[in-house]
This record gives structure tokens, C-alpha cells and sequence, in this order.
């Protein structure tokens, strides 16, 4: 799929609320919660105490969190999962 073609899709997903599919460890993620395959990804910011004192809390680092389309279930992970949905 060429670039532009994955730049619409992305867009109509994400307008749609469709939500896309991961995988990470080379298999689909599933909601353990009820069962969905379609997720929003976003970033949660994991704060020290030492750089938060110094005001320093955006040079910590962040995980990667998928939040479920359907029941808001949400996974964190430490590296970003692959994007299926925009792989086919
Ligand atoms: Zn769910």
C-alpha cells in the first residue's frame, strides 16, 4: 500500500472512530476485557520523584498505552506496538 493511500486511511479510521488493530509479540491483540481487536493509541508519561522536584518531568520517559474502542480497557507497553490495520 502506497503512502498516501495509508495517510487517507488512517484519516477515515480515525474520523469513523474505528479504532485499528495492534500486534505486538508477532500476535493480534485482543481486549481481555470483552474480546475487541480495535484500538486508539496514545502515551501515558511515567514521572520520577527526582525530575518531577526539579520540574523536569517531560524529559522522563513515556509507554505506549492502546485503549480499547469498545469498552476503554487500556494495555501499556514499553515499546509501540505495529499498526496491522495500516500494514494490509
Ligand atoms: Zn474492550
Amino acid at each position: 500500500m502506497g503512502f498516501w493511500k495509508r495517510i487517507i486511511r488512517y484519516v477515515v479510521i480515525t474520523i469513523n472512530e474505528q479504532g485499528f488493530e495492534y500486534e505486538a509479540g508477532g500476535k493480534l491483540i485482543s481486549c481481555s476485557q470483552c474480546g475487541n481487536t480495535r484500538f486508539f493509541k496514545g502515551k501515558a508519561q511515567l514521572n520520577t520523584k527526582d525530575m518531577t522536584i526539579w520540574g523536569l518531568d517531560y524529559f522522563d520517559k513515556s509507554a505506549k498505552t492502546i485503549c480499547c474502542t469498545q469498552c476503554s480497557f487500556t494495555y501499556w507497553f514499553g515499546k509501540s506496538p505495529v499498526n496491522r490495520t495500516l500494514l494490509k
